[in-house]
């Protein structure tokens, strides 16, 4: 995966005959899901909750989970607990536990690692600070190497089962468009509230489902890494016929993307 390709190459890859094995993938997705099952079931009788919010880059994902942090204050009188990973350090040196909307809204996190121990650590604090809602921003993000996006998936259904309302925002798909597996497996569990937010298209003002990253200005490689963190200095949301990846594919691709190689 680090060799640059031509564009020529991107849009070979990005075909609908590519050689990438939507069998494989599926069959990923199926044994993730399936090892979760007497988990999920568990979760629908729970008492608890699963609000995935999804969309693009600028959608206002950050913002409506802070603003639902805010209403399940001050309304549903709960108790809130705000979780950060330490992969987003956008807010720059003094405000890594602080998450911030592009609207300039803040609010004070729990930072956490992509560890078992800092997954362990939410759930402690939850049960020492009686917390009743879970919110977690950029869930996308809760995993790397040392770290698969099961043990995140798993944090999320024992509190779930735990009887708290759980929320996470996430981006959908990378910058390729390929989906964040975090993401499509939450999506996937039974009784999971899916809210999807489009942001506005850069170029041509329609409806952007997608996130185009930009180098220099220009499209980014298909093979570039697939977590850069990043703002509006290298990101723009962008409609299906104005991202330089997405037109070029079909939708059988937007569906099954390359979750395997994402995760091994
Ligand atoms: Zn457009």
């Amino acid at each position: 995966m680090s060799s640059v390709k031509s564009s020529e190459h991107m849009e070979k890859s990005m075909s609908p005959r590519k050689s990438r094995c939507p069998i494989k993938l599926k069959a990923f997705l199926f044994c993730l899901i399936a090892s979760l099952t007497p988990q999920l079931h568990a979760m629908q009788n729970s008492g608890g909750s699963l609000t995935v919010i999804e969309g693009p880059m600028f959608a206002g994902k950050t913002e409506e989970l802070l603003r639902k942090a805010k209403t399940l204050e001050t309304i549903g009188g709960k108790k809130v607990l705000l979780v950060k990973t330490t992969v987003d350090d956008r807010g720059g040196e003094g405000k890594e536990s602080i998450v911030i909307g592009h609207d300039g809204t803040e609010r004070a996190a729990f930072l956490v690692g992509n560890s078992e121990g800092g997954f362990s650590a939410i759930i402690r604090k939850v049960i020492e600070d009686n917390i009743d809602a879970v919110i977690f921003d950029e869930g996308q993000f809760f995993f790397d190497e040392n770290c698969p996006p099961d043990k995140f998936i798993e944090t999320v259904g024992r509190l779930v089962q735990m009887g708290k309302i759980v929320i996470v925002a996430c981006l959908d798909f990378d910058f390729r468009p390929l989906p964040f597996t975090i993401t499509a497996t939450l999506r996937s569990i039974p009784g999971a509230i899916i809210m999807t937010l489009p942001a506005i298209c850069e170029r041509c003002g329609g409806m952007a489902t997608y996130t185009q990253r930009l180098v220099d200005g220009k499209p980014a490689k298909f093979n570039d890494p697939t977590r850069r963190i990043g703002g509006k200095e290298c990101y723009e949301p962008r409609c299906k016929n104005c991202h330089e990846a997405a037109k070029h594919c079909s939708s059988d691709d937007l569906l099954v993307g390359n979750l395997f190689d994402q995760v091994n």
